[in-house]
Order: structure tokens, then C-alpha cells, then sequence
């Protein structure tokens, strides 16, 4: 049995790790993907205390690295079902069942989707959630990316350096992007900032080749030739697994504080995954370590 049974290799869930093992306890991590999580796709991180300009992979693999050698285990398998009744906690996935005398959530928030018409349809045929994966497929070409949030200036940003022209699409117009980012596109002479419009339809035939917008100010419909939609419109928590067993919010996030406890002894959420004001690289390193702390606490009271 383990000491601590961590789920997500993000930030949160390596940065737990780390405290976890230099606390003395034994720490497995399962990832379904690829450690780093969202920052992973990251060209460039600007707003981690004492880090500029470091690619969200370079930091992801580095931070992967330092889990290990601190003595994390690191299993690349989908948690499929916990049980966390009992006072050794389970966990069942597609390698195996595992026990731990605690568990640590870590696992994220997936991207949020539009539900136009053609989102589904044309997903990786134009249709994208990652520009820094799929932006080389689109060189020279005009695309467009959707939202109006750090995530949509960063895509922008990248996009405009490799693409004839980028629509940036926002269904207000008021922007909740840092400033920095928002000034730096606005300058890109190949982007067009297209606001209070939604996406209504993604057409296409083999591939992507339109969108049609709808202005939301007078109501008038629009169709824009263009080679890809990227989609960059914030993140719902993928907390299905722990409905009915942990106390979830309103919106799924696993309703936690600060402390990271949830309302099930010896379960902890950390990161995206919980209630919380600010979803960071540094709110999810923070999260990392008050639960790995937590857990170490109430292992030794336990145990
Ligand atoms: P976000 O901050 O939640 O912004 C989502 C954007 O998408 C908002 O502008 C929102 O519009 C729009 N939107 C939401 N649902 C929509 C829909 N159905 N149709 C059209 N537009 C929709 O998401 P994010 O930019 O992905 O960022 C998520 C979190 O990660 C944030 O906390 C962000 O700060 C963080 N992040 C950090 C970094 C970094 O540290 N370098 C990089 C990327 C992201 P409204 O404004 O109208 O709601």
C-alpha cells in the first residue's frame, strides 16, 4: 500500500508529489495523458514567480523530473473508479487496483466547448483546442481563435506568428486576458478582433473551410472562409467520478478550501479541480503543497 495515491500529473498533482516524498511518504501518480497538464501547451510562461519566458513543456518536463528523482512513482493509467468508504482508500484503473492511506485530486479541468453546429464533427479537421499542437497544420493560413481569456490571447499570439491572418473571436467586449496580452495582440497587424460574436455554425466538407458568425449586438449573420477554428473558452472539471461520493459545487468542481480538504477524511483536492478563485501555475503549485502537507498530517495521525 501506498502513503498517497495522487491523481493528475499537472502542476498541482507533481508539486504534491514533490512535498509528499521530501515529507518521507511513498507517492504514486497516475496521468491518462502526459505529465504538465493544461500548461503543457503553453509557447511561453510569464507570470510564474522567478520563470520568464520558459515553454509550458520544458517546465512540464522539468517539473516531471523532479517529482522522480525525489522517489515519485509516476503511472501512466486512467483512474476508472475510487472507493473511498473505507479508512484505506481504492483506487481502480486500467492498471490495476491500487490502496493508499490517502488520496490527493489533482486532475484538472478539461476544455470547454462551444456546441456549435460542426464543433464536434470537424475536431482535428480544423477544429482545434491547442494551438501550439496543431497551429503548424494552418501556416499561411487564415484561422481563428475563439474566447476572450488568457488562454484565446496566448493562441492568438502564437497563431499570428505563423498564420496570413487570425480572427480573434469574443462574445463580449470586455476581455479578461491580462493587459500585457491583450495590448500585444491588439498591435498584430494580421489580427482581426471581432467582438460581441459567436461561432453558429463551423462548415466545411472534408475539412474546415467557414464559420458562420452572428453578431450579438445587431443580429446580423456573417460567413468568414477560413481554414481552422481554435477553440479557447476556459475549462469545466471532469469530477464525474467523485459525484456522490465528495461534496462537488454547483458547477462539478470538488468543493475544498484553501486547506484543500474535502468532506471525505483522508481525500484532498488540489488545483483546477477544486473550488477556487484564480486557476494559476502558482494557485495549483500552492494547492500542491498544502495538500501533500495535509495528507502527511493526517497519515501521521492516522497511521
Ligand atoms: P477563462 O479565463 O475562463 O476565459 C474563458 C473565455 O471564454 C472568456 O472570455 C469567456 O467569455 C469565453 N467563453 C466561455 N464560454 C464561452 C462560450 N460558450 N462561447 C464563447 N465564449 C465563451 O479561460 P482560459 O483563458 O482558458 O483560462 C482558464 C484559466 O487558466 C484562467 O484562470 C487563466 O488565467 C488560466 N491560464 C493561465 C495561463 C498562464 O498562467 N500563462 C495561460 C492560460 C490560461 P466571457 O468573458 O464572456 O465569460
Amino acid at each position: 500500500m501506498k502513503d498517497i495515491i495522487i491523481i493528475g500529473a499537472g502542476t498541482a498533482g507533481l508539486t504534491a508529489a514533490i512535498y509528499g516524498q521530501r515529507a518521507g511518504l511513498s507517492c504514486t501518480v497516475f496521468e491518462k495523458y502526459a505529465p504538465g497538464g493544461q500548461i503543457v501547451n503553453s509557447p511561453s510562461i510569464e507570470n510564474y514567480p522567478g520563470m520568464f519566458g520558459v515553454s509550458g513543456y520544458d517546465y512540464s518536463m522539468a517539473l516531471f523530473e523532479q517529482a522522480q528523482k525525489l522517489g515519485a512513482e509516476v503511472q501512466f493509467a486512467e483512474v476508472q473508479n475510487v472507493d473511498f468508504s473505507g479508512k484505506v482508500k481504492k483506487v481502480i484503473t486500467s492498471a490495476g487496483d491500487f490502496e493508499a492511506k490517502a488520496i490527493i485530486i489533482a486532475n484538472g479541468a478539461a476544455r470547454r466547448k462551444i456546441g456549435c453546429k460542426g464543433e464536434d464533427s470537424f475536431e482535428g479537421r480544423g477544429v482545434s483546442y491547442c494551438a501550439t499542437c496543431d497551429g503548424a497544420f494552418f501556416r499561411g493560413k487564415t484561422v481563428a481563435v475563439v474566447g476572450g481569456g488568457e488562454s484565446a490571447f496566448e493562441e492568438t499570439e502564437y497563431l499570428s506568428e505563423i498564420c496570413d491572418k487570425v480572427y480573434l473571436i469574443h462574445r463580449r467586449d470586455v476581455f479578461n486576458a491580462a493587459k500585457t496580452a491583450v495590448d500585444s495582440v491588439l498591435k498584430k497587424k494580421n489580427v482581426t478582433v471581432l467582438t460581441n460574436s459567436v461561432i453558429e455554425e463551423i462548415k466545411g466538407e472534408n475539412a474546415v473551410s467557414s464559420i458562420v458568425l452572428k453578431n450579438r449586438a445587431n443580429g446580423s449573420t456573417a460567413e468568414i472562409p477560413l481554414f481552422a477554428v481554435f477553440i479557447a473558452i476556459g475549462l469545466v472539471p471532469e469530477n464525474k467520478l467523485f459525484s456522490g461520493v465528495l461534496k462537488l459545487d454547483d458547477y462539478g468542481y470538488i468543493d475544498s478550501g484553501e486547506d484543500c480538504l474535502t468532506d471525505c477524511k483522508g481525500v484532498f483536492a488540489a488545483g483546477d479541480t477544486r473550488k477556487k478563485q484564480l486557476r494559476q501555475l502558482v494557485t495549483a503549485a500552492s494547492d500542491g503543497a498544502a495538500a501533500a502537507t495535509a495528507a502527511a498530517n493526517y497519515i501521521r495521525k492516522n497511521f
